[in-house]
């Protein structure tokens, strides 16, 4: 599911990005990836969010 919103799905889309963050790979949905894309650019962890 998205890791931030926690909209689930049947499983990783292509379309959602992933973000390693602490070792821990998360996925995050079209929304979520273009509301935080730059948080996500700068590597920032989603606690910053
Ligand atoms: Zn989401």
């Amino acid at each position: 599911m998205c890791a931030r919103c926690g909209i689930g799905t049947d499983g990783p889309r292509p379309t959602w990005t992933c973000s390693v963050e602490n070792g821990v790979r998360q996925y995050f949905c079209d929304r979520c990836s273009r509301e935080n894309l730059r948080a996500i650019e700068g590597r920032l962890d989603s606690a910053w969010w």
